[in-house]
């Protein structure tokens, strides 16, 4: 299944069309779809025998399918070759930082470039399905509702800064977690441990992996994080970037207004992100 945020109310999306969840439930279910990870359970079930007889073609603008998530986490250094380019040694534990909330953006999100050296980082994001906590390995994906495109803008210049680096600040500037375009559910996917994710600027790509190539895979980060912190309904997890970000090449590169942004991941989608004067 695949749902997506239009203009503040949760679609079921189908090939030809796209379903009002809260109309097509009779209320049943909520509009918004923030509380509908709240009751994804019943979301999934009702999803299944959703009629097409309800169908329209929403055309409105397509919003952050998670828009107001309690938590979002970031991984940082999760695949070897961007440990590599970033001089550091691969962790034994995932290294999280905060995103906080108030920069989750659409999938079509403009992006202010704040400064000058706005990086570019694709992510695969998690979106939590039920409250985890102290969850196995071997369940994780038991806790996914599914799986999204996401954007890790990071600000390095903030990020970096002395003497205590400041990753959930750099991070956190309007507009520096666009998400989207829709949720994925996992059985939509020949295998979710492993789809090709990439990232251009202006047409130019600048990073080209698998996710099969992360350090902690999903489930192993559900379980990690969830030994430590509770996991709520709705929460992000930014899975980490590959190889390929400007701030690691030579001589680096970063964002500047007027650049086009482009994200994909295999079965899921992709992003159109604009760069911005702030
Ligand atoms: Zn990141």
């Amino acid at each position: 299944m695949r749902f997506a945020n239009v203009e503040g109310r949760m679609q079921l999306v189908m090939a030809d069309g796209t379903i009002d969840v809260a109309e097509s439930s009779g209320n049943k279910l909520p509009s918004d779809p923030q509380a509908c990870l709240d009751v994804w359970d019943d979301l999934v079930e009702w999803a299944a025998t959703a009629s097409g007889s309800d169908r329209t073609v929403a055309t409105g603008m397509r919003l952050a399918p998670v828009p107001r998530p309690r938590q979002a986490l970031g991984i940082a250094l999760n695949y070897q070759l961007h440990v590599g380019e970033s001089n550091f040694s691969a962790p034994e534990e995932p290294s999280a930082f905060t995103k906080f909330p108030s920069c989750i953006a659409g999938p079509g999100a403009d992006i202010p470039i704040v400064g000058e050296t706005v990086d570019w980082e694709v992510e695969l994001v998690v979106v939590i399905g039920r409250s985890a906590h102290n969850i196995p390995e071997g369940r994780g994906w038991d806790y996914v509702a599914g799986l999204t495109v996401g954007q890790d803008i990071s600000e390095r210049t903030v990020q970096l800064r002395p003497p205590a680096p400041q990753f959930s600040l750099g991070k956190s500037f309007p507009a520096f977690g666009p998400t989207g375009p829709e949720l994925v559910t996992v059985d939509e996917l020949d295998d979710p441990d492993d789809l090709q994710i990439e990232c251009a600027v202006n047409g130019r790509q600048v990073q080209l992996a698998r996710t099969s190539e992360l350090i902690f895979s999903v489930p192993e980060l559900v379980s990690r994080l969830s030994a430590i912190i509770t996991l709520y309904p709705g929460d992000l997890i930014f899975t980490g970037t590959p190889a390929g970000v400007g701030h690691a090449r030579n001589p680096p590169e970063y964002l500047h207004p007027g650049d086009q942004l482009t994200s994909t991941i295999e079965g899921i989608g992709t992003l159109h992100n604009t760069c911005v004067a702030p």
